[in-house]
């Protein structure tokens, strides 16, 4: 009997040295380590929670029990919280942590050690101590009082609180960090286990034996610490760190085998599943534009490339980035490819580009657009002619009608336009009241055509000034590359027949002479 009391002062102590090291590595490894100083704490109130249980199992008084027992207090009610916090530090929620929270979990703690050191005054924590020896030491029962109740299940709630924490993280953690998750869980529930089984009297003399499995639960810390890189990165939270980056990451091993990705990526490639770890990417689908432009990417040696493809149903568009990953030697690892989604950027930059090639009052290309378009096609050795046709006696439209129904003319006209120019041509608004359109592969004689129908149009449709109807009509010039031409001869050729139209007595189509350049 002796023996196994004195096994028990045995196993206590040792726990409490076990503390004093973990406490040590935890204060030389405190760097890198988001949790490495709430672990420091829980070390240190350990420490005084065991040493001054194991004293108190010596204790050769009444009063030294009551005094070690005091000096337990300074610790224990204090570990749990600490256990909570750092099960929040490591799944990554410390940005709860603020100092009202601190403050509120720490609240109780604290005024379990005042009502512990004032006790005799109003046995609140307490109401009695006996003392009974068994063999050479002497027993403590205690009669709890009211606050003891709330200690004690906040002890608990604070542990459940983080064991529930820890298991939800654990649900989806990867394997490379279920040991630690592990031995945190455990660390967790083994004194609640234990701690229960002395408050509903299942331990042996009825002692607290919770600073003795402390022993077992520091050693797994020791052995976490030692073995694996806990304390030396906060994984968990590095982890929901990954899973929360907005772009989408896939790492791939040297064989092209998906080794992890995260939450992003799952979203943006479809059929991304956890049952995709450990297969070749073409195994998620084989006609996926992120795989094109990864085969791209290795054959052309790009290292960026942009790609459409569904999401959620709708086209969204991606960057897609590769960059290699080497090991500490130097060794090829394998791949990251980040996937950000541009859809926004990219729906925007569109719009913009929109407006600066359109004409606010028509809606027709601008000038801009059309120089750089119908360059395009000359470069590309495509044939093209040219229609360019200008309002008559517009001035006067203006001066009779006001400014507003010029504008409505420009855009009278520009509509009419719009309807005669075939799909493989381009019409703008070059300027004040005067259009071009460029046709792809047309003749002279077809432009010809083309712009008599639009002279006839505009001059057989009135448009409408309120009640009135105002004729109008229009001079036109074409011409039609004959060679190589640049854009800017060909559009002085235009113009040039153009200028004749209207000398000639304007509402006529005139060709350009047929030059080369
Ligand atoms: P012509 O038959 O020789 O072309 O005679 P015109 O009166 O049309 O002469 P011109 O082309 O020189 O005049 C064009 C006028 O169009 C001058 C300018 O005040 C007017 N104008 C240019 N842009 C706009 C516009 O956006 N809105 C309106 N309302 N008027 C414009
Ligand atoms: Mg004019
Ligand atoms: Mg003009």
């Amino acid at each position: 009997m002796t023996i196994e009391l004195f096994d028990i002062v045995v196993v206590t102590a040792v726990s409490g040295t076990l503390n004093v090291i973990l406490g040590i590595f935890a204060y030389i490894r405190r760097r890198g380590f988001l949790g490495s100083r709430t672990f420091i704490w829980i070390c240190v109130t350990s420490c005084i929670y065991i040493f001054g249980h194991t004293f108190e199992l010596i204790a050769s008084s009444r009063e030294e029990i009551e005094w070690t027992i005091a000096f337990q207090y300074l610790g224990l009610p204090f570990i749990s919280p600490f256990n909570l916090v750092l099960a929040m530090q490591f799944a990554g929620f410390d940005k709860w942590l603020t100092r009202k929270t601190m403050m509120f979990l720490f609240s109780i703690p604290v005024t379990t050690v005042i009502l512990v050191f004032t006790n005799n005054w109003h046995h609140l924590f307490y109401k009695s101590i006996s003392v009974y020896p068994v063999d050479s030491y002497l027993l403590t029962d205690i009669q709890p009082g009211p606050y003891y109740v709330i200690h004690g299940s906040y002890t608990f709630g604070c542990l459940f609180a983080g064991i529930s924490i820890l298991l939800w993280y654990g649900r989806k953690a990867k394997s490379a960090y279920r040991f630690q998750l592990a031995t945190m869980i455990l660390g967790f529930s083994l004194p609640m286990v234990t701690s229960f089984l002395y408050l509903i009297g299942l331990t042996p003399y009825g002692i607290d034996l919770v600073p003795a499995v402390m022993c077992v639960t520091s050693a797994f810390y020791l052995l976490a610490i030692l073995s694996s890189n806990m304390l030396v990165v906060t994984p968990i939270a590095r982890d929901h760190v990954f899973e929360h980056i907005r772009d989408g990451v896939l790492v791939l091993d040297t064989a092209g085998l998906v080794v992890d990705f995260n939450r992003s990526a799952a979203r943006v490639v479809t059929g991304l599943t956890n049952a995709s770890i450990g297969k070749p990417l073409e195994a998620v689908s084989k006609e996926h534009r992120l795989i094109e432009a990864l085969q791209k990417t290795e054959s052309a040696a790009f290292d960026k490339l942009e790609r459409t493809w569904e999401c959620g149903g709708k086209q969204a568009h991606f960057v897609v980035h590769t960059s290699p990953l080497f090991k500490r030697n130097g060794q090829m690892a394998g791949q990251t490819i980040v996937i950000s989604d541009v859809t926004k950027e990219r729906n925007m930059m569109d719009a913009l580009e929109k407006m600066a090639f359109t004409d606010g009052l028509t809606k027709l290309y601008n000038r801009t657009y059309f120089m750089k378009r119908s360059a395009e096609w000359l470069e590309e050795n495509r044939s093209v002619s040219l229609i360019m046709f200008d309002i008559d006696h517009f001035k006067r439209v203006n001066d009779t009608y006001g400014h507003q129904a010029g504008d409505e003319a420009i855009r009278h006209v520009a509509a009419i336009s719009r309807q005669h120019v075939p799909c493989h041509g381009l019409i703008a608004r070059y300027g004040g009241e005067e259009f071009i359109i460029a046709l792809l592969d047309v003749s002279l004689e077809s432009a010809f055509a083309v712009a008599e129908e639009i002279r006839w149009s505009i001059e057989q449709e009135p448009f409408w000034a309120g009640e009135q109807a105002i004729s109008i009509t229009a001079s036109f010039g074409v011409a039609a590359q004959s060679e190589q031409q640049n854009i800017d001869v060909l559009l002085f050729q235009a113009d040039q027949a153009l200028y004749t139209a209207k000398a000639s007595g304007r509402n006529m189509v005139k060709k350009a002479l047929q030059t080369s350049k």
